[in-house]
């Protein structure tokens, strides 16, 4: 029987060497490609094993001469066990325990400092390897915990009303630090509750670093090789990169959030900068055939702003705007801080405008931000310890 095998020559620059490696599928062969594209600057020194996909990783130990169902192992004791250390995992040998310590470390960002509100949200605050610093935001619920995890150190959209805006772009996070935001504040938990939702409306914008937040989606909500957090439990916020969310509704599951905030144009363009490349109608439009799980819905989140974008016209506007998409409203009375130049409305006109939602049939709430006594509200993250 005839079979087909794929070449691919690879020339290391740094030991000047070439090797040949050989792959059953084309598949294959691009996978370990971009496996191996996606750490190698990392090579040179140790590698956060949680920079790795579980493809990556059996790619890996299969080029290294070891069985691929150790992934699993391994994965298993970094996800589920919760340890930093390779000599631990009792179930791998001596030598592979050596070689995977000679390679790779499971970083865990420092917790540099918690602040507790009045309405017990805790933010995290937490330094990078490079001493950067995010910060992501535990919320008790009734009978859980969700936690508003980071994207970016910083941020590039400049929303006119966002103060973490303000404080400009540092860099993308890696697949490791958005993953370490999870596993490592489900760590402090006591058993009381348990973690089960994550909301990634944190510092930065999701879809601006794309690779890397949907590989780390991959692992958060892997229930065998991850974390474990459910896909209906998990939300993506986005300003609105429309070419990324085709990209977002075939790679994953999860649920997704726009930051509408406006129902113009010119009011758009005003508060996001984004709406001038990507208009209210290119961006429904997009939301409109977004490929939805059965019985879900998109969440638009609205921040009222006084005399901004309040209005009852406003509010009959953004009726006719979703009716062609299956879409929730959240509305988020706008948070101001010291020297914001817009305000929030009174509460009548909240009131008045949700009415108009629910008139017409949307779920519509109002999300008062937790934690603003520690500047743990939407908008607010990251701003004095970023840079
Ligand atoms: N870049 C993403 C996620 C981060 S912002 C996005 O735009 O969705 C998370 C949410 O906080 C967004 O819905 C944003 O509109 C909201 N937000 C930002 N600043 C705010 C403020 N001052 N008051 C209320 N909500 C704010």
């Amino acid at each position: 029987m005839k079979t087909n095998k794929i070449i691919v020559i690879q020339y290391y620059v740094k030991t000047n060497k070439i090797v040949l490696r050989f792959y059953k599928t084309p598949a294959r062969a691009c996978l370990a490609m971009a496996g191996e594209a996606s750490y190698a600057p990392l090579m040179s020194k140790k590698t956060d094993i949680k920079e790795l996909t579980k493809n990556q990783l059996v790619l890996w130990l299969e080029r290294h001469g070891l069985e691929s169902y150790r992934a699993k192992q391994i994965l298993k004791w970094i996800y589920y066990r919760q340890v930093d250390s390779f000599e631990i995992m009792s179930d791998l040998g001596k030598e592979m325990r050596k070689l995977l310590s000679h390679h790779f470390f499971v970083h865990r960002p420092e917790i540099a400092k918690t602040e507790t509100s009045i309405d017990g949200s805790i933010k995290f605050l937490l330094k990078l390897d490079d001493g950067k610093h995010i910060e992501s935001v535990l919320i008790p619920e009734k009978d859980h915990y969700t936690l508003c995890i980071s994207s970016q150190v910083g941020c590039a959209q400049g929303c006119k009303f966002c103060l973490t805006a303000k404080g400009g772009f540092v860099r993308n996070l890696t697949n490791g630090e958005i993953i370490a935001q999870v596993r490592d504040i489900s760590k402090q938990l006591d058993n009381s509750k348990r973690l089960t939702n994550v909301v990634m409306m944190g510092m930065g914008e999701p879809l601006a670093n794309y690779n890397h937040v949907v590989s780390a989606i991959n692992i958060i909500t892997d229930s065998n090789n991850g974390l474990g957090i459910s896909n209906r439990r998990l939300t993506i916020s986005t300003a609105g990169l429309v070419p990324k969310l085709y990209g977002l509704g075939r790679e994953t599951t999860v649920n997704l959030a726009i930051s509408l905030n406006a129902t113009d144009n010119k009011t758009r363009n005003m508060l996001m900068p984004i709406n001038r490349k990507y208009p209210i109608e290119k961006l429904l439009d997009a939301c409109a055939i977004y490929p939805l799980m059965p019985r879900r819905r998109i969440t638009f989140e609205y921040i009222l702003i006084k005399g901004i974008n309040d209005s009852l016209e406003d509010a009959k506007r953004l009726v006719k705007l979703l009716r062609p998409i299956r879409a929730k409203i959240n509305l988020i009375p706008f948070n101001a801080y010291e020297g914001s130049e817009f305000n929030r409305p009174e509460e009548s006109t909240i009131l008045k405008f949700k009415e108009v939602l629910n008139q017409n049939n949307y779920t519509a709430v109002i999300r008062h931000s937790k934690g603003q006594d520690i500047s743990a509200a939407c908008g607010q993250l990251g701003v004095a310890n970023q840079l």
